[in-house]
């Protein structure tokens, strides 16, 4: 009798993965998490250039496989201009609630020279937390520096990466 190849069981969890990089310059506001950080530089963006939200947002809609930032929020559209991340950050969150899925937990690693994030850590995971409507438990914030490696190490650019865990609705609790 041949053996009959089974079906896995489809797990309720998926993961996403998200990145973003911006170029630092004079004469814009540094928005990280939603918080005004005090610094020469700031994001050359079209919208606030909140380079910590925006890979969130990349690896929420990874993680739901709908697309990525870009699609959602045209950078030349003149309605995204200026416009807090955190707006889209929660536009996105009630995206994935209608399609039944529900943020689990959000790890995250800023990269940048300077200012230290430390002093402004605890204020930016409470933002991300109540934009998200997820515990502050679950959110994490890491910084890094790239050891004057490249634009980042040099102090004219400022990286993020994020890694998102969605669970379907009837998941498992928090
Ligand atoms: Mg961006």
């Amino acid at each position: 009798m041949t053996a009959q190849p089974r079906k896995p069981p489809s797990l309720p969890f998926r993961i996403g993965f998200g990145y973003d990089i911006h170029k630092l310059i004079e004469g814009r506001k540094l928005i990280l998490a939603g918080v005004d950080f005090p610094s020469p530089v700031g994001c050359l963006a079209h919208s606030d250039g909140d380079v910590l939200i925006h890979a969130v947002i990349d690896a929420l809609l990874g993680a739901a496989a709908l697309g990525d930032i870009g699609q959602h929020f045209p950078p030349d559209d003149p309605v995204w201009k200026d416009v807090s991340s955190k707006k889209l950050l929660r536009q996105v969150c009630d995206l994935l609630s209608k399609h039944g899925y529900r943020v689990h937990n959000v790890d995250s690693t800023i990269i940048l020279e300077k200012p230290k994030l430390l002093p402004f850590k605890e204020k930016m995971r409470e933002n991300l937390s109540g934009t998200m409507h997820v515990p502050l438990h679950s959110i994490s914030i890491k910084g890094k520096t790239k050891e004057q490696c490249d634009a980042a190490g040099a102090g004219e650019a400022i990286e993020a990466y994020a890694v998102v865990l969605i669970t379907e609705a009837g998941g498992p609790p928090r």
